[in-house]
C-alpha cells in the first residue's frame, strides 16, 4: 500500500468537543487516510474496548456491491479477535475522493451496522455529525427498535434516564 490518500483532507477530529470522540476520530481518520484507495477503501473506523485499547477497521468494497464489508464490521472483527473487553464507542470517517471538494468527514454507521454493533455491544456509543460537530450518541437511539432474534440471549441496552 502507499502512503497518504492523493487528496490533503482536514482531520474531523477537530470538530469533536469530547476528547475520547476526537481520538477515536482521529484514528478512524488516520487509518482511511493512510489505506484510501479510490473505489476500493473509503471509511476508516475505530472502536474503543473499556480497557481504553482501539481497533480499527477499513471499509473493503466488493465488485459485487452488496459484498461489500463496511469499516465498522471490520473494526468490530478485529476487536472481537483480539479482546473480549466491552466495546465502548464507535467512529467511522469517510474520505473524499481526489474528484470530490470539501475533507474528511464523519459518518453515521449505517443500519445494518447499526444491527450488528448492537447484538455485539449493546451499550456502545458511536460519534455522529451533528451539525459541523462530531457528538456521541448511544447506538441504541439510533435504532430504537432493532431486531431481536433467537441465536443467543438478547443483551438490551440500560435505559439512561
Ligand atoms: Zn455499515
Amino acid at each position: 500500500m502507499s502512503g497518504p490518500g492523493p487528496v490533503d483532507a482536514v482531520n474531523p477530529a477537530v470538530t469533536c468537543a469530547d476528547p475520547q470522540a476526537a481520538r477515536l476520530v482521529a484514528t478512524a481518520y488516520d487509518v482511511i487516510r493512510q489505506r484510501y484507495a479510490e473505489g476500493r477503501h473509503q471509511i476508516g473506523a475505530a472502536i474503543i474496548a473499556a480497557d481504553g485499547k482501539v481497533y480499527c477497521g477499513i471499509h473493503v468494497e466488493a465488485m459485487v456491491g452488496r459484498y461489500s464489508i463496511c469499516a465498522e464490521m471490520a473494526a468490530l472483527a478485529a476487536a472481537r479477535l483480539y479482546t473480549r473487553q466491552p466495546l465502548m464507542a464507535v467512529a467511522a470517517v469517510r474520505y473524499p475522493k481526489p474528484s470530490e471538494a470539501g475533507g474528511a468527514r464523519i459518518v453515521s454507521p449505517c443500519g445494518g451496522c447499526r444491527e450488528v454493533l448492537l447484538d455485539h455491544a449493546p451499550q456502545i456509543q458511536a460519534v455522529v455529525p451533528q451539525g459541523e460537530h462530531g457528538v456521541f450518541a448511544p447506538l441504541h437511539t439510533l435504532l430504537p427498535v432493532k431486531y431481536v432474534g433467537t441465536k443467543w440471549a438478547a443483551q438490551l441496552p440500560t435505559q439512561t434516564p
